[in-house]
Order: structure tokens, then C-alpha cells, then sequence
């Protein structure tokens, strides 16, 4: 069928201009499709791709068989959705449309009678039209990548409703942890599992809080969110402190608010006293994913209680420097798969402290630094206890350094 025969026939329909329009949407550039269905309905039968060209004038809406004259109804959409947004501070939306499933079906109709050439579906030119005009009515820009706000319009079963999804907001720092009884992240009561008991006084936690809680609480107040998640590079073990700035990021769902003062947020988490946080920035929804894989050398000390202290034994930790080997520590076993890993001892140093040996060791990411010292019944090799030939045990750790390439530790 040519395009003369096609507007023919379709002429003979009750058609608005859009979806008449809309049957030829490939032909002629940068007109909508109510002025293509103007063309359409001046040429006839004797129309031709070059009429494309013209520009008459044409108005939007109209009576139809198609679409129920669903084009009238565009700026009451946008309307619609401009209320649904008001209670976001945003700048990029995008909206999408889930049209009557009546309409989908007659356009398949027409489809299947003069075929699917040069058209676009009624979808895509409803959700452009309402788009522009919630566009022009709230001053946002359209996003298709990662819009702040998503929403969209169901016109299925006879109701209109506006389904909206938002979409986080992320912030990148790192941290340190002053305190030898907080952990990195919530950790549910052992005794009730985290639904509330004598034990935790009701709180179902087994600590007072922790860096996650600490750091994501001014987060959430002031962007009102409905929670975050927090992901770290890697944790410290509770009783662990850390002084070498870990990165994180903290992910607030659903805010109101994108624009936070972060410089408020900052002493707020530091008045705590117990966790500083530095260098907060927004970022990007990759950034979490970035900092899972992220392999940093680390720097540490360690406190260690041996059984005699002798100067002269000491010299052979030096041999700690090299490739170590690391069957999984038998405390972690039940949760990782049991086999020997290989790591780097980069640095080590020592000196004594009252009775305790004290070393600082910078070791490649990965690295158990608990069994680097006690051998761990012999699974790590070389380890401090090895090269002494005696018992040790870290009594207590810092990390104190976090080596990320391409970034400065201050
Ligand atoms: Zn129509
Ligand atoms: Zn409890």
C-alpha cells in the first residue's frame, strides 16, 4: 500500500489528527503528529512523502475512535503529575505512560490493516506531549539515564494513578572509628534477634549504635529520606579502631530534599565523638560498587602479648616481609571457602611498649592481620608467632592507613 493509498483509507475513519498523524510519524522532521494528520487530511489520496515538508496550522485534541480523544486530556495529565511532584525538591524527571489497554488494542487494529511502516505507537506520543507540558509547568528537565524522579502515569482499568519512583541520593567520604565497641553496621541482639528483649533494653541491638547508624542519621533528617544503606570498603572488627580513613558511601532512599548541607551533616556525625568522617561529597550510583572492589594496602598496629620479650629474637620479623601464606582463618571458616591465599607483607616494623611487642605493618588488601600474628594453629606461614618461636596474641588493632591509589589519605 503506498502512502496515498494508506491516507486514503484511513480517511475514511474517525480519526483525530494525532493518530492519523501518528500512522505516518516517520515521514518529515521536527513536526508532532497532529500536524502530520493535517497534511494527511489536505492531500488525500494524492498524498506523498514530500508533503511532509508543509507546515499548516494544526491543533492539538479532537474526537476518535483510536484514542477515545485522549489528546484532549493531555495538559489535565500534566497537571497531575506536577501535583504528585510537589512535595520534591528536584531538577530532572522523566515520565512514562501506561495507556488504557483499549487504545493499545484498537491501534493494533489499524496496524495490522495498513501495516506498521513510517508509525510510532500512541505510548510514546502521549508520554512526549504530557512530558513537555510537566516540563514547561515545574521548570525540570528530562532525563532518560537516571532521572531524579520517575513517574508514571497508569491508565489502565478506567482509573488514573500516578506511580512515582525515586531514585537515591549518594554521598562518598571515608571514616574513622574511635571506639573498640561500635560496629561498622547495625548488628540485631543475640538474644532476640533484633525484635526487642530485657537484654538490648529494647533498642534490638547488640551495641549502642554503630558508624552506619551514626554517619547516615543526619543524612536521613535532613534530606527526609526514608532510610539509607551504607556500604563500606571493607570493615574493621568491632573491637578494631581505624584511623586510616576508610571510603564509604551512604545511599538515601526516596529524599524530599537533594540539595543537603553537607558541612552541617559533618559535625553533626563528629559531635558523636566516636566516628569522623572527612572529605563528604555527592556521587554517582556506581560509586558502591566501586568501593566493594577497591584493593587497598593497609597500614596497622598491633599490640601483642608474647611470653618473653627478648631483643634478639626480634630482628628475624623482618622475614615477615614478602608473600605470606593464609589458610582461612579457622574463625571465619564456617562462612568462607576453606583455601590458602597468597598476600603481600609490604612493611613491618617493631618496637616494645611496657611488656607488649608492638608492631606497625603495612599489608596488600585481604590480608588477616589477627592470624599474620598468632599463626592461627599454623594456617599462616611466615607469621610473628613463627618467627619468635613463641605464643602471640594481638590484644589489640588500628588500622592506621588506607593506601588508594590516586587518592591522598588526608
Ligand atoms: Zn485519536
Ligand atoms: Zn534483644
Amino acid at each position: 500500500m503506498n502512502t496515498g493509498e494508506k491516507a486514503a483509507q484511513l480517511l475514511k475513519l474517525e480519526l483525530c489528527d494525532h493518530c492519523l498523524g501518528r500512522q505516518f510519524a516517520q515521514l518529515g522532521h521536527g513536526l508532532e503528529n497532529h500536524t502530520r494528520g493535517k497534511i494527511v487530511r489536505e492531500h488525500g489520496e494524492k498524498l506523498e512523502e514530500k508533503h511532509f515538508e508543509e507546515r499548516p496550522e494544526s491543533k492539538t485534541g479532537g474526537e476518535c475512535s483510536i484514542c477515545n480523544g485522549i489528546f484532549n486530556q493531555v495538559t489535565d495529565y500534566a497537571e497531575m503529575v506536577q501535583s504528585s511532584l510537589d512535595r520534591y525538591e528536584l531538577e530532572t524527571f522523566l515520565l512514562g505512560i501506561r495507556p488504557p489497554e483499549e487504545l493499545i488494542r484498537k491501534e493494533e487494529e489499524i496496524w495490522e490493516e495498513y501495516g506498521v511502516e513510517h508509525t510510532e505507537p500512541i505510548k510514546t506520543e502521549l508520554s512526549r506531549l504530557i512530558g513537555k507540558e510537566v516540563g514547561d509547568l515545574t521548570g525540570l528537565s528530562v532525563e532518560f539515564e537516571r532521572p531524579d524522579i520517575m513517574a508514571v502515569i497508569d491508565m489502565r482499568e478506567g482509573k488514573d494513578r500516578i506511580e512515582l519512583q525515586v531514585n537515591s541520593i549518594l554521598f562518598y567520604g571515608r571514616y574513622n572509628k574511635y571506639s573498640r565497641e561500635l560496629p561498622q553496621t547495625e548488628w540485631p541482639c543475640s538474644e532476640c534477634g533484633g525484635s526487642g528483649c530485657d537484654n538490648c533494653e529494647w533498642t534490638g541491638q547488640q551495641y549502642q549504635g554503630s558508624v552506619q547508624e551514626i554517619i547516615q542519621r543526619p543524612f536521613i533528617q535532613q534530606s527526609k529520606g526514608i532510610d539509607a544503606k551504607f556500604h563500606g570498603a571493607g570493615r574493621e572488627d568491632i573491637d578494631v579502631k581505624c584511623f586510616g580513613k576508610r571510603p564509604f558511601v551512604v545511599e538515601i532512599r526516596e529524599p524530599l530534599k537533594r540539595k543537603l548541607d553537607l558541612e552541617e551533616i559533618k559535625q553533626e556525625i563528629n559531635e558523636d565523638g566516636r566516628v569522623e568522617v572527612f572529605g563528604l561529597k555527592e556521587t554517582h550510583h556506581n560509586k558502591p560498587a566501586e568501593i566493594k572492589q577497591l584493593k587497598a594496602d593497609k597500614s596497622y598496629r598491633a599490640w601483642i602479648e608474647v611470653e618473653k620479650l627478648e631483643e634478639a629474637d626480634l630482628k628475624s620479623l623482618e622475614k615477615l616481609e614478602g608473600v605470606v601464606e593464609q589458610r582461612t582463618p579457622s574463625r571465619v571458616e564456617h562462612r568462607r571457602a576453606d583455601k590458602i591465599r597468597e598476600r603481600e607483607v609490604k612493611e613491618i616494623d617493631w618496637k616494645t611498649e611496657d611488656k607488649l611487642l608492638v608492631i606497625d605493618v603495612q599489608a596488600e588488601s585481604g590480608t588477616y592481620i589477627k592470624e599474620l600474628i598468632s599463626s592461627d594453629n599454623g594456617r599462616t606461614k611466615p607469621s610473628v608467632s613463627g618467627l619468635i618461636s613463641q605464643k602471640a596474641e594481638c590484644v589489640k588493632l588500628d588500622v592506621t592507613g588506607f593506601h588508594i591509589p590516586g587518592e591522598e589519605s588526608e
